[in-house]
């Protein structure tokens, strides 16, 4: 990449008018995210295990699905069980944590062209 005190001031209005266009946008996505949470969904069957029953042989009379929300919480992995509704709003939050975590790392490349262009290094 060129050193800074070689481009043009032109080209840096430009770019640091770009970066701030992105930054906007990646804030709105942001700004429109409602459910957010970190960790993983996990789902599956179980069997119950009284006499009798068809689960203890037959695995499609296993119960369930059953679903458990893990994440880190203090550093230990925390598990959670949720219904199948909870677990659908789940899958929804844990989808817009890595759209958001990719929306900020977006948003620190810009910053970094940001300033590159709005305060260049002379030497
Ligand atoms: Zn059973």
């Amino acid at each position: 990449m060129a050193k800074s005190s070689t481009t043009p001031k032109r080209n840096l209005a430009t770019q640091a008018r770009l970066s701030r266009q992105r930054i906007e946008k990646i804030r709105t996505a942001i700004g429109q995210t409602d459910y957010l949470c970190s960790g993983t969904l996990y789902e599956h069957l179980s069997r119950c295990g009284k006499p009798g029953c068809r689960c203890a042989e037959d695995p499609a009379a296993r119960h369930g699905p059953y679903y458990d929300w893990g994440h880190m919480q203090g550093g230990k992995l925390v598990r959670r069980r949720l219904s199948a509704e909870q677990a659908q709003l789940m899958r929804r939050a844990i989808d817009n944590y890595r759209k958001v975590k990719k929306l900020l790392r977006d948003w620190e490349t810009e910053t970094e062209r940001l300033i590159e262009a709005e305060a260049p290094r002379d030497h």
